[in-house]
């Protein structure tokens, strides 16, 4: 769709939500079957070199307890998932200057030595292309990378001077380029965003041709310079996720920890109309509220792996079966 069109659908959401959403969901149900695919969130550090003002894990918070998980500690996490059936594995960390390409080399071919048949996903952040390769070849499958905002000066808004949007749109050209499923997406509310920075996101986004879309609301942190900002809306949250269903109908699109942190209902929304993936968090429990990205993320309950059965008791009641495949992209004919 065209930007101007999408401003219309954005502009007039309240006439056209209803169709949206039941539109999204048939078209969710023809290809994914009411299937909810897991992937098991291991959050590898919370150190990083990055200050983006809305983040948790800035460089700038002191406030945080700063913890790295050994490579005992990841590989105990993965062992663990395998026994629970998980197929999919996502390492996700801020950009500690500490991990570098040999340590993720050797991390990557262990866990693939562990559970030869998993899907590996990266969300590192930004990296060379000749670092994404090497990754590449040793075994990773995926990288999640949200672009975070396709406007220039939004972008600034959101991060400072150090830090390039070209860079990190390169990077997402970069992994298609090596063959990763490569995901993107942006916070929805984050300050200073309009719709118009929304329809630019989405006109990249069907550009860039996504295998994965993650959005969720953005949400206040205390210790950042946006800490009296207000939260994203739930409700523009599944909206933007029904249209996201329509615009890219094989994509894998999860229900995130976000929108679960601000809405439960809001979830069951978005599973309804056009996510059909979940990630519960295999992250040591010792060390998952050090993880803090935001106010009160979720990490227990059935944000939890240990409680994958509570998990699914939720998503039957909703309709929606909870399956341990590894849930590859793939263009289904429907
Ligand atoms: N360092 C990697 C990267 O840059 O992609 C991965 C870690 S980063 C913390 C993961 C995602 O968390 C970001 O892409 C951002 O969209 C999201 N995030 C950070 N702070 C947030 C907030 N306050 N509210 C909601 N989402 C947030």
């Amino acid at each position: 769709l065209s930007g101007e069109k999408l401003k219309v659908l954005l502009d007039h959401r309240e006439e056209v939500r209803q169709t949206l959403a039941r539109e999204a969901s048939s078209l969710t149900d023809r290809v994914f079957h009411r299937k909810i695919y897991v992937r098991g969130l291991i959050e590898l550090s919370n150190i990083c070199k990055n200050n983006c003002y809305y983040c948790g894990i800035r460089r700038g918070n002191h406030n945080l307890h700063r913890y790295r998980l050994s490579q005992e500690e990841v590989l105990q996490a993965v062992k663990l998932g395998t026994d629970m059936g998980f197929k999919t594995f996502v390492l996700q960390g801020g950009e500690d200057p500490l991990l570098d390409d040999d340590f993720y080399l050797d991390l990557v071919r262990k866990i693939k030595d562990i559970n030869p048949q998993a899907a590996l996903t990266l969300s590192i952040g930004e990296r060379s292309y000749q670092s994404y390769e090497k990754l590449k070849k040793a075994g990773a499958n995926r990288f999640l990378l949200r672009h975070e905002t396709k406007n220039k000066k939004h972008y600034r808004k959101l991060h400072p001077k150090e830090m390039s949007l070209e860079n990190r749109i390169q990077c997402l050209y970069d992994l298609k380029e090596l063959g990763y499923q490569t995901g993107t997406g942006m916070m929805v509310g984050s300050p200073g965003q309009s719709l118009d920075h929304l329809v630019e996101d989405l006109v990249f986004i069907q550009d860039l041709e996504p295998e994965m879309v993650g959005i969720g609301p953005y949400i206040p942190h205390e210790d950042t310079p946006f800490s009296g900002e207000k939260p994203g809306s739930v409700e523009l949250t599944v909206f933007l996720i029904h249209l996201l269903r329509l615009l890219l109908p094989y994509a894998n699109i999860p229900a995130t920890t976000s929108l679960n942190t601000l809405s439960p209902q809001g979830r069951d929304l978005a599973i309804q109309g056009g996510a059909n993936v979940y990630m519960p968090n295999l992250t040591p429990a010792y060390h998952r509220k050090d993880y803090a990205l935001y106010k009160d993320k979720a990490c227990f309950n059935i944000e939890a792996a240990e409680n994958l059965k509570d998990l699914k008791e939720v998503m039957e009641k909703i309709g929606y079966d909870l399956v341990m495949a590894r849930g590859d992209f793939e263009v289904k004919h429907v």
